[in-house]
């Protein structure tokens, strides 16, 4: 073992070397060296301490260090880390299918993992595409969804996630060519208008022949713009789906697992998807991993086309850890009293929030449940503001126009009002222009 570098040697070596999400190796933006984190805290290498408001991108509902997901780490480990998934199987990734298989809508009863996210949507837009050629419609290949979305920065996922931020142009000659409608309007919390999916409408009757499936991100549209629509629009893209034979494929990475307030965003609506991809807080945070689930129709008509496998096998497939943890951190959710810390959350991001209604220069604030956000008129300086929150003591990353917090479960009142101060003391600067 060689001696341990100091932190600043560390991060000079990050800026140096390690490119991070959506970012840039020329004139990085600050990155915070954390050495710990537990519970809601993450302790950064200079011994501060940051209440976490964001849940690790959704991930981390439990909060850090977790004692039932150490457990169930470490006593699979003494078992195994991994063995492959193609011909072998395991007790981990049996009972986390029967699980998940057990507490997401009706009829979905079977379950393919992967790695991430990303990774769940191409296997499910891959797994739409089969299931049309296996029933001799191999013209049905293209995708449609809403602006607004996202849905992963693989090439299937990109060519979903909305033109404009996913950045199509760039990607031009590689990227599939899908349709897109308008994002729904109708907000959550308000009153349907049933214009709303009329363009969508259209444009599914219009091409249904080319089209394998609608894919998108149930009641809550996350990295593409936090935004919540109504439930109607769900409930009405189910019909038209069903109606025009285009499959519905719900992604659920980030709305799954509670952070709504159902365990899963389709229930706001009583939809069950064609398709359901889940991942982010699957495994609490811990690892990564996700999983498509799908109908006995589809994954039996697969089954019996041309070529009669499925055509996806990722080398990591179901690793045991990753299952072990996932079931660990699914009954962890299931044992406490989740929807009642989601509504208490809620109330809380709710009332303290609104007080940035007021400002100028805030063009909206909507809550729902453990997920609120401040929308700014104009987008926010991403190299500067993570600052002005870690001197308050709080981990916030915005982007864009969007200021937004999605606590881990388990976080305290007051630990929740000081990441809401945090936000409304933050906002209110950025309005004095300082
Ligand atoms: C994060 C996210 C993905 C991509 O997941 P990764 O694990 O980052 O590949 C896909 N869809 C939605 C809705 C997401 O929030």
């Amino acid at each position: 073992m060689h001696e341990r570098r100091s932190p600043a040697e560390l991060l000079a070596l990050d800026r140096a070397h390690v490119w991070h999400p959506y970012s840039t190796l020329v004139n990085p933006p600050e990155a915070f060296l954390v050495q710990s984190a537990r519970g809601v805290r993450l302790r950064l290498a200079d011994g501060r301490e940051l209440i976490d408001g964001m849940s690790s991108w959704w991930s981390a509902i439990h909060g850090y260090s977790v004692p039932e997901l150490n457990l169930a780490l470490t006593t699979q480990l003494d078992d195994m880390a991994h063995v492959m998934f193609g011909g072998l199987t395991h007790e981990p990734a049996i009972e986390l299918a029967t699980k998940l298989i057990a507490i997401t809508p009706p009829d979905l009863e079977h379950v393919f993992f992967a790695d991430s996210g990303s990774v769940a949507v191409e296997v499910a837009i891959k797994m739409a595409i089969q299931y049309w050629a296996a029933r001799g419609l191999p013209n049905k290949q293209q995708l449609l969804t809403v602006r607004g979305g996202y849905h992963g920065d693989t090439f299937g996922a990109m060519s979903v996630c909305d033109p404009i931020t996913g950045m199509h142009g760039l990607f031009q000659q590689t990227l599939a060519t899908q349709r897109f409608a308008p994002r729904p309007e109708s907000r959550f919390d308000g009153a349907w208008n049933d214009t709303d999916i009329s363009e969508l409408s259209r444009v599914l009757e219009r091409h249904r022949g080319n089209l394998a499936a609608v894919i998108i991100e149930p009641i809550v549209q996350g990295a593409g713009g936090m935004w919540f629509y109504h439930p109607e629009y769900l409930r009405r893209l189910r019909e038209l789906c069903t109606a025009c034979d285009v499959l519905l494929i719900a992604d659920e990475i980030a709305t799954g697992f509670g952070r709504t307030g159902e365990l899963f965003a389709c229930q706001h609506s009583d939809v069950t998807p064609d398709l359901l991809c889940v991942g982010k807080a699957l495994t609490g945070g811990y690892m990564t991993l996700a999983a498509t689930l799908t109908t006995p129709a589809i994954a039996d008509t697969i089954g019996t086309g041309v070529p009669g496998v499925f055509m996806h096998g990722p080398t990591f497939m179901a690793n045991p850890l990753a299952c072990r943890v996932a079931l660990a951190s699914i009954e962890l959710l299931l044992a406490s009293p989740w929807q009642s810390r989601v509504r208490q959350i809620e109330q809380i991001l709710r009332r303290n929030l609104s007080r940035c209604a007021a400002f100028a220069h805030v063009s909206d604030v909507r809550t729902l449940g453990a997920i609120g956000v401040v929308e700014m008129r104009e987008p926010v300086d991403m190299r500067t503001l993570p600052r002005q929150f870690v001197e308050r003591g709080v981990w916030v990353r915005p982007f864009g126009k969007l200021i937004y917090l999605m606590p881990p479960f388990v976080i305290d009142p007051a630990d929740l009002l000081q990441l809401t101060d945090a936000v409304v003391d933050v906002v209110r600067t950025l309005g004095a222009g300082v």
